[in-house]
């Protein structure tokens, strides 16, 4: 039987997986197996609020064994360092507990048809101190971590008396894009929450410094100019303190320099700025004899055509944030949760004709706007319109209620009508017994 395997079980390889389990492992058509270097999926998106301890990971954990078991494919636990292109063989690294006992030992694991989805990781651009002295929101684990330093300077601000100017507690987030502006506002009604909880220390707009650097002349700089006069505004009124054109050139363990001579003092440091594929898909393919590897770019994603192939490898494809697909107009598709969905639909339809060697119309992004979280505080985004032929803005409650949509559009991807519906409900149930924010 044909075998697909697909490597990285995020928001774009996850929603593959369960579609080609459904449509083609079920049936016997093919043998579908997912590999992830972790257990459970967690949607990216979430990293702010899990960070904030706004949103609880175990209840959005899907477990990659279960899911695997309901939808017709096999999962896998191990991390792709390898592909040997001509015996078509995949290999991964041993994987290990936290006492580092051996959980799984190297293996190989053998494809007819490879799909790499291992997303991107934040970029630092080898800015000096960032390595050791930034939390990078870009997995489960570092949002936890974020977590974990805030709640535990929380509980120390609790104990140390108050002192004009200072005992207080400074975040600073590096990268004023949508995750960078998200944090800020998650933070802020964060702090408000703890305050209610007792941290009576940690009040929002005295206690809880925020601070926000952007390299660029204004926020969100990938969207209209009036969404970062939005933002802008919004933040203001939350006494986040913003500072636009302001390049980081180096951080230390509490303090931020930039560019302009300006410092600022952090005691958390967030870098939000600026994504890259993982460094080892640069040699994937490739041979200790010379062979050649698969094709990247500068930000290290495997390039693709228009039915996401590799360029050098017709069995390979690539798809999400580590692969780089330029468009029919010449623009290059985002590294957004929404291009890997629609990506990982296109796949889903067209890899049983792709396999079968038939011409397929190759994939076209459909951006449908940006929408960005100011927390409970409003949302604000442009959607695409057919009707209007171009953006228009939303902001408020609309917005809030679109960017949950995003959510529910991916459950709905990997658990159909009826299991999304029973999440919504246990969400709410959740939320009437549970304090609104992680405390531990
Ligand atoms: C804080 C934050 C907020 C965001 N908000 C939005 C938003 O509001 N809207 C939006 O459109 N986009 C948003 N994004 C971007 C979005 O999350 C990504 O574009 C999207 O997740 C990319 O999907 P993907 O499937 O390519 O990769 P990912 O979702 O990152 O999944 C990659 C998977 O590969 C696995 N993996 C990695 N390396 C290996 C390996 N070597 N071997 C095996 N498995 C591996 C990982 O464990 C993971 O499960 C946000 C990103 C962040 C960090």
């Amino acid at each position: 039987m044909h075998r697909i395997v697909i490597v990285g079980g995020g928001a774009g390889g996850l929603a593959l997986a369960t579609q080609l389990g459904k449509r083609m492992g079920k049936k016997g058509l093919a043998e579908i197996t997912l590999v992830d270097a972790a257990r459970t999926h967690v949607w990216k998106p979430l990293l702010h609020q899990l960070a904030a301890g706004s949103y609880d990971t175990h209840a959005e954990e899907i477990e990659y064994l279960a899911q695997a078991r309901w939808n017709g494919f096999k999962f896998r636990l191990g991390s792709l360092t390898g592909v040997d292109r001509q015996n078509k063989t995949l290999q991964l690294a041993a994987s290990h507990d936290e006492a580092g006992r051996e959980i799984t030992p190297a293996q190989q694991l053998g494809y007819d048809t490879l799909i790499i989805a291992v997303g991107s990781q934040t970029n630092d651009f080898g800015t000096p101190g960032a390595a050791e002295h930034t939390i990078k929101l870009d997995s489960p684990q570092a949002a936890k971590r974020f977590n974990d330093r805030l709640i535990n300077a929380c509980i120390r601000a609790q104990t140390v008396p108050r002192v004009a100017g200072s005992g207080r507690l400074t975040v600073a987030i590096v990268g004023g894009g949508a995750t960078g502006v998200e944090l800020a506002a998650e933070l802020h009604a964060a702090a408000r929450v703890l305050a209610n909880y007792g941290f009576d220390h940690i009040h929002p707009e005295k206690d809880l410094q925020i601070v926000l650097v952007e390299a660029a002349p204004r926020l969100l700089a990938q969207l209209p100019e009036r969404l970062s006069e939005s933002a802008m505004r919004e933040l203001r009124k939350l006494a986040i303190e913003v500072h636009t054109n302001e390049k980081v050139i180096e951080v230390t363990a509490d303090s931020l320099k930039m560019a302009s001579g300006k410092v600022v003092s952090s005691s958390i440091t967030v870098w939000a700025a600026g994504v890259k594929a993982a460094d080892f898909l640069r040699t994937l393919g490739g041979t200790p004899e010379g062979g050649e590897a698969l094709e990247t770019s500068k930000l290290n994603q495997l390039v693709v055509n228009g039915n996401l192939q590799t360029t050098r490898d017709a069995s390979i494809y690539a798809f999400g944030d580590c692969a780089a697909c330029q468009q029919p107009d010449g623009t290059w598709v985002p590294p957004r949760a929404q291009a890997a969905y629609q990506q990982a639909m296109y796949l889903a339809r067209s890899l049983p004709d792709l396999i079968a060697g038939k011409t397929v119309t190759p994939f076209v992004f459909k951006d449908q706007g940006s929408l960005v979280s100011l927390s409970e505080y409003s949302s604000v985004g442009s959607l695409m319109g057919s009707l209007t032929k171009g953006s228009f803005f939303i902001e408020g409650q609309l917005a809030k209620f679109m960017y949950w949509g995003l959510h529910k559009q991916h459950q709905l991807a990997l658990g159909g009508f009826k299991k999304t519906a029973l999440i919504t409900l246990s969400e709410m149930l959740d939320r009437t017994y549970r304090p609104r924010i992680k405390l531990h």
